[in-house]
């Protein structure tokens, strides 16, 4: 088989199980019991190609918390609401910093660099929030993911939420500095439910991957005939996830894998191989820039089994 015409399934399986027999796992994170307690032997992969055919590898079916994967989510509806105006709470350079990192606010005047780390995150939810109650805003989020994983089944898990709020001093901390600069216009408690919430939504791997086919695709999901975004910004959030998906690990990603991929620090990785394929990967374990270890070495694998990097094969 050549890699112009890859054998998905077979990739696929060969990925996962060479990925659960690796002893080097990372560490889960530890920030709360939630994320705490799941077993770092956890392994998922799902692809689906722009034809609807799903590749599953491993743990592809089982639940876990998408966390930061949610936020190329919540900017296609954000840019779907006040359009190209959100980039003046938000910029769309690479911040080079940790993911929770408050340094380069104050030197920005309290805007974010980008809408991936948690400040620049925070700013769109809050511009989603505008004009609508938290319930109705976190109904919004939800439904729009279901939608787009044509899947009702998606849920918000409350309990990760609440500990994510009891223990996110450092994102209060973001939002109330972004705030006194008027970059916020909710109350922050508002603003900061809904972020934590939206964080903590649980997919599978085979509805992450089905979530963002419409990336894929110039923004239309093959499979549903749903447009959900112009080709121009589908593209447009793609080179996002490139250059901003994984925090200061982005160069890296771009190096290894070559494809726009966002993180979740719950173990999730959502890439896209533009015209070709949707792939989300979990693995519980992450490196030192709270990105998945084995998420990230699996995608690796299969970009180069594959030729897929949009950086050429
Ligand atoms: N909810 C997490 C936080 O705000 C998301 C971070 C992440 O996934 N990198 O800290």
């Amino acid at each position: 088989m050549s890699k112009a015409d890859p054998d998905l399934a077979k990739i696929v399986s060969e990925i996962a199980q060479e990925m659960s027999a690796r002893e080097d796992r990372g560490r889960v994170a530890s920030y709360i019991p939630e994320l705490a307690n799941v077993d770092p032997a956890r392994f998922g992969m799902a692809l689906i190609d722009l034809d609807g055919h799903v590749h599953l590898g491993g743990d592809a079916d089982v639940p876990f918390s998408i966390q930061s994967i949610s936020k190329v989510f919540t900017l296609t509806l954000a840019l779907g609401r006040i359009g190209d105006r959100l980039w003046q709470k938000v910029g769309r350079e690479p911040s080079g910093n940790r993911f929770n990192s408050i340094i380069q606010l104050e030197h920005e005047m309290g805007v974010p660099r980008n809408p991936f780390i948690n400040a620049g995150a925070i700013a769109v939810t809050d511009v989603i929030l505008s004009g609508r109650a938290p319930r109705e805003t976190l109904g919004e989020i939800l439904r729009f993911m279901q939608f787009l994983a044509d899947d009702e089944t998606i849920f918000i898990d409350h309990e990760v939420a609440a500990s994510e709020k009891r223990t996110g001093f450092r994102n209060a901390a973001l939002a109330n500095y972004m705030k006194s600069f008027g970059v916020i216009d909710n109350p922050v408690d508002n603003t900061l439910g809904v972020y934590f919430h939206h964080c903590a939504m649980a997919m599978s791997c085979r509805q992450l991957a089905r979530a963002g086919l419409f990336l894929a695709n110039n923004g239309r999901n093959p499979v549903s005939g749903h447009s959900v975004v112009s080709s121009e910004r589908a593209r447009r959030i793609n080179a996002l996830m490139m250059t901003c998906g994984h925090y200061d690990g982005s160069g890296e990603f771009a190096y290894r894998v070559g494809l726009p991929g966002k993180s979740g620090v719950g173990g999730g990785i959502l890439a896209i191989a533009p015209g070709r394929a949707s792939i989300a990967v979990w693995a519980p374990g992450l490196d030192e820039t709270g990105n998945s270890h084995l998420g990230r070495i699996a995608l690796e694998e299969l970009t180069k089994r594959t030729g897929w990097s949009v950086f050429g094969h």
